[in-house]
């Protein structure tokens, strides 16, 4: 007998989809108190983040109209209609993660902006409702709490379980992208041990320049072996640094690769490997670091691809990566010409 499933059990299922782990929590989170733009972002985590996760920003906060909409489904401050997507500056435009983490987890929401003393929002474990009570808050801005996620998905946490500290790598390095990339904006991530109880900046990124963020992620040294890069191709833009123009360099750049379309970070596995290659033309070695930022026009993408929006479609990618190949060597022979005028 066909028969439908419980709206519950959809919310369930489809919010497992939207929200795979705790990575993917923490990387959402960031993206709203980004997107409400806040210049310090606080995240801490909890038996790495087994326990408990907060993020918490001073950004403008939620209305107090809008307290009472927040994590219903496909509700979003940031898209109205589809044709909005080509312009989309936002990270999110989903208004999927709060909902979905409504059912996965216990969520609560502390909020004030700038008309409201502070709100509370609670959701019930049916995912469904949410209770709002007053809340004093100190300051303008929000911190979202998420405990026990993944509480009626056993497999998951079980697995997770056993992999909390691997789990806890994987939520520093997603830390770590968004880190890097903002200027601007302070971050800071807090390792609170499960039973001491007591807590430790394990990064703190100031956000004055992209080369101060990651000398403050990896350590001044590693930054002294890279160089800036910037050049434009077709209509669109590089900038950020990569492994400087010598073997001993790319053997001490230790192979970190960060990518982002306008500063958010995806995966370019062809850019990536145009770059290796040049790398490996030159010099005789693939393996360098980058840290690059392409500003490509908002309509010649689609990052709709997938819910964690790492995979974006670029229109007419190969054209737009063999041009940046063709600039990218230009640079590599720009720097052959200088080392040997200066008879290096
Ligand atoms: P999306 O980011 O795609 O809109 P979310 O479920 O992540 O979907 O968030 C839903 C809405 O909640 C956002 O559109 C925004 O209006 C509000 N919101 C979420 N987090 C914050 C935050 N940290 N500060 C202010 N508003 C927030
Ligand atoms: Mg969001």
């Amino acid at each position: 007998m066909i028969r439908s499933i419980s709206g519950a059990s959809v919310h369930k299922i489809c919010a497992g989809q939207v929200i795979i782990d705790a990575v993917g929590v923490v990387k959402e989170l960031i993206e709203n108190a980004v997107d409400a733009s806040a210049n310090v972002i606080e995240i801490h985590l909890y038996d790495h983040g087994f326990e408990k996760i907060i993020v918490a920003d001073n950004g403008h906060g939620i209305s107090d109209t809008d307290v009472h909409t927040i994590a219903r489904k496909h509700h979003t401050s940031k898209l109205r209609k589809f044709e909005d997507l080509d312009g989309v500056h936002t990270f999110g435009f989903r208004g999927e993660a709060l909902n979905s983490l409504s059912s996965l987890s216990s969520l609560s929401i502390h909020t004030r902006n700038a008309s409201s003393a502070g709100k509370m929002i609670t959701f019930e474990k049916d995912g469904g409702t949410s209770s709002v009570e007053e809340k004093r808050r100190g300051h303008i801005g929000t911190t979202v709490s998420v405990f026990e996620l993944f509480r009626d998905v056993p497999v998951r946490r079980q697995e997770w379980q056993i992999n909390k500290k691997k789990e806890g790598c994987r939520i520093m390095s997603i830390i770590q992208s968004y880190a890097i990339i903002s200027t601007g904006i302070k971050i800071v991530a807090y390792h609170h041990d499960g039973t001491k109880r007591n807590a430790s900046a394990t990064l703190v990124t100031s956000g004055t320049s992209l080369a101060s963020n990651l000398s403050e992620v990896f350590g001044t040294q590693f930054v002294g072996t890279l160089d800036h890069v910037e050049f434009s191709f077709e209509d669109s833009h590089v900038r950020g640094m990569i492994s400087k123009r010598n073997t001993e360099s790319c053997r001490l750049s230790n192979d970190r690769r960060f990518f982002y379309v306008n500063g958010r970070p995806v995966d370019l596995p062809k850019m990536a490997r145009c770059i290796a290659e040049t790398y490996k033309n030159f010099l005789g070695k693939s393996h360098a670091a980058v840290v690059l930022n392409f500003e490509i026009p908002t309509d010649r993408y689609d990052v709709n691809v997938t819910p964690d929006k790492r995979k974006i479609l670029l229109h007419d990618e190969s054209r737009l990566v063999e041009s940046f190949r063709r600039k990218f060597q230009e640079y590599f022979e720009a720097a052959e010409v200088s080392t040997k005028s200066l008879g290096r």
